[in-house]
């Protein structure tokens, strides 16, 4: 690629060699003009001096008086400094006012000579050998009537005018030197004033490509430039405009994306992120800043992913599929990928959104395994009924003994489905509740409530040597669902009975902080061992399957008293030293 020139340079050179050819041509015009008007001049000078000459000299060539005529010349010629020489028609010399004629060779041949033969006058410029310089010769015939007598030609040295013409050369050339710089000068001058808003206009196209558009392009007075500097605004402005508007929507399309619960991955047909909003970095755990760009393989690290993405990129058919991540905890993304098109409907990449159902997923295994427990837990009391009942019929009920032992297990075990329905009931009424926001809160004094429920189990307590301490400020009121969480302390006091050993004693505390009230039961019983405690409070979760169904357990007794608690905005936390004791503290809220 050639390189390219400023404005200036191409515009100032051409401007400079026209002024300059211009200037050199006038100049060499003026002064061939006037060295022709001078040689004129001086031609035209010698003719008359010749004219002069004739009539002095005519006298005595008429009868011909050589010495004369010789003498004349040499006198003329001193006062006129012009050389004065007289021929006659023969071309001999008869008068010279510079040399002697005697010496000097027949002039027939000279141009000037033949040419005042022939015509009025003839003009000559040459070197004269006579004289050894350039000499401008012009001759005139002299003739009384008709026969020309002689021929007076005056000449004078040419140098003289060459010298004359160089001097007004030298001072034409240096005129035209001067007016050159000046011309040279104002060219430089004028090229600038029409490459300088060019130049303003290109310095300002380049501040709106950086996105300046805040520039503002000089005003010129120049119609053409004017025009351009106006419509390179309008387009600036334009331009600035479109950019804010796609802006503003790139915005509104990320504060939507980054809003967005789900996580969204748009991949290109190579599978390099287009975009990826907060929410799928964080499912993935990656910075969506740096993903922009790279392979989706580089930024996540999930074969199922992986494999999802090119499953997406090459169905033509929307496509679904969990996605499980297993960094911390389990956690299942259900994903779904469509085609990204572009105007032309051509496939440019594919566009996957994935939802966090870790919840659902989760939930539908709780009632999966729900489902199995209850059926298991029906099932041993049912088996054992089933069973008794056939024996009784076996014959068995005709021995009053036999049948009456039958007739009590069967007792227990319907005794036992009765508790584990009861329990199932009160869990679904509560779940119901919360779900439907029916449990209503209304202020009970806490000692009170507290007492109740103590009452409850007092019975049971005293079967066994227990007693139950109960330690609550007399005037503290909590909002709470009173007939719920009554239920919540007794089975809470119920598994502090069952669980300790006779003679134990039980305490009962509620205290209060600046923003909630915490009411503990806590037993000095068989306790628990560590590794049971995160699943104490999940249904049907039993330490000691044997002995709790021993003692008349449904393993549903805490999952009650967490729903319960739950649905009054609290939370309970169980703490325990095996041997040594257990203590579940309940936190409600204040009101
Ligand atoms: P269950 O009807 O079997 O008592 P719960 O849900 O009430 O069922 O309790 C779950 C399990 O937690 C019990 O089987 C028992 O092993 C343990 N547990 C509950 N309370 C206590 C306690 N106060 N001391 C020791 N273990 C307890």
């Amino acid at each position: 690629m050639s390189r390219k020139k400023r404005l200036l340079w191409q515009l100032y050179p051409s401007y400079l060699l026209i002024t300059l050819i211009s200037l050199m041509a006038v100049t060499w015009y003026a002064s061939t003009s006037l060295r022709n008007f001078f040689l004129e001049q001086t031609a035209s000078d010698l003719e008359a001096r010749a004219h002069l000459v004739e009539r002095q000299i005519s006298v005595h060539l008429d009868p011909l008086d050589p010495k004369g005529v010789d003498l004349l010349c040499k006198k003329i010629g001193r006062r006129a400094s012009t050389r004065i020489t007289i021929m006659l028609p023969s071309g001999q010399v008869i008068g010279d006012s510079e040399e002697d004629p005697g010496k000097m060779d027949n002039h027939a041949d000279r141009p000037e000579f033949n040419g005042a033969l022939n015509k009025p006058y003839g003009a000559s410029t040459r070197y004269s050998l006579t004289l050894r310089k350039n000499m401008m010769y012009v001759a005139i015939p002299v003739k009384k009537t008709h026969p020309i007598l002689a021929v007076v030609r005056t000449s004078i040295p040419v140098d003289a005018i060459d010298e004359v013409i160089d001097n007004i050369q030298i001072k034409i050339a240096v005129g035209g030197l001067i007016i050159g710089l000046f011309a040279a000068m104002l060219s430089l001058v004028v090229s600038r004033r029409i490459s300088r808003p060019i130049e303003d206009l290109k310095k300002g196209a380049e501040r709106f490509a950086r996105g300046d558009f805040q520039f503002r392009l000089p005003v010129s007075n120049l119609e053409e430039i004017g025009g351009l500097s106006e419509a390179m605004g309008e387009m600036a402005l334009q331009l600035h405009e479109r950019i804010n508007t796609i802006m503003r929507q790139r915005n509104e399309i990320e504060a939507v994306l980054s809003s967005m619960v789900e996580g969204v991955i748009a991949v290109d047909m190579e599978q390099r992120v287009i975009s990826m909003n907060h929410a799928a970095a964080e499912m993935f755990g990656s910075i969506p800043s740096e993903a922009k760009g790279r392979s989706i393989q580089e930024v996540v690290r999930n074969t199922l992913l992986h494999e999802f993405v090119t499953k997406a990129l090459s169905s033509r058919e929307p496509v679904e599929k969990d996605v499980v991540l297993s960094s911390d905890g389990e956690r299942f993304l259900n994903g779904h990928g469509t085609m990204l098109r572009d105007a032309e409907g051509n496939q440019t990449g594919a566009l996957i959104v994935f939802n966090d159902v870790t919840r659902i997923r989760r939930l539908e295994k709780i009632r999966r395994d729900f489902v199995a427990n209850v059926s298991h837990e029906i099932k041993t009391p049912i088996t054992a009924i089933k069973g008794f009942v056939e024996t009784l019929r076996d014959g068995a009920v005709k021995n009053i003994e036999d049948a009456d032992r039958f007739l009590a297990i069967i007792e227990k075990h319907v005794d036992r489905l009765e508790a584990i329905i009861e329990d199932l009931l009160a869990l679904s009424r509560i779940e119901r509740e919360t779900e439907r926001e029916e449990v209503v809160l209304a202020e009970v004094r806490l000692k009170d409530m507290l007492k109740t429920a103590i009452q409850v189990c007092e019975a049971t307590a005293m079967a066994k040597g227990i007693r139950i301490e109960l330690s609550c400020a007399e005037d503290m009121v909590a909002k709470l669902d009173a007939p719920l969480f009554e239920q919540a302390v007794v089975n809470l006091l119920d598994n502090a009975i069952k669980y300790s050993n006779n003679e134990g004693a039980i305490g009962v505390e509620a205290t209060q902080t600046d923003n909630e009230i915490i009411i503990s039961v806590s037993d000095q019983g068989c306790g628990i061992e560590k590794k049971h405690l995160p699943r104490l409070f999940e249904r049907f979760y039993r330490v000691d399957k044997a002995r709790s169904r021993e003692l008349g357990g449904t393993g549903l007794g805490l999952a009650i008293v967490k729903h319960i608690v739950q649905a009054q905005g609290g939370s309970v936390a169980v703490e325990s030293t095996p041997g040594k004791g257990t203590t579940f503290t309940i936190h409600l809220p204040r009101a």
